[in-house]
């Protein structure tokens, strides 16, 4: 996949490959079709519970681990990202 055909403007898609991504770049990226089938891969690997509390209530989320932002485009599904639920997802942006 060509992350420069994903839709977004160059100089966003090339914040996002270099890990120096602002909020709204991000914002963008997971409004992006690449992004869904991300999650969508993420969830199904992930069992589709959260990775914390094993519970599979709820909307679950895909959250991207420190690597993660690091690699957008190119997110490892073991290493990158984690399936969380809301309170779980919420938890680890408030740490
Ligand atoms: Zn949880
Ligand atoms: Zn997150």
């Amino acid at each position: 996949m060509n992350p420069f055909a994903c839709g977004l403007p160059v100089p966003v898609v090339l914040r996002l490959l270099r890990g120096e991504h602002t909020r709204g770049d991000r914002a963008a990226y997971y409004r992006t079709e690449w992004w869904s089938a991300q999650k969508a891969r993420a969830l199904a690997s992930g069992g589709q519970k959260c990775r914390r509390c094993q519970k599979a209530v709820g909307t679950l989320h895909v959250h991207h681990l420190k690597s993660g932002y690091k690699r957008m485009f190119n997110e490892d599904l073991e290493k990158d990202l984690e399936v969380l639920c809301r309170n779980c997802h919420r938890r680890e942006h408030h740490k």
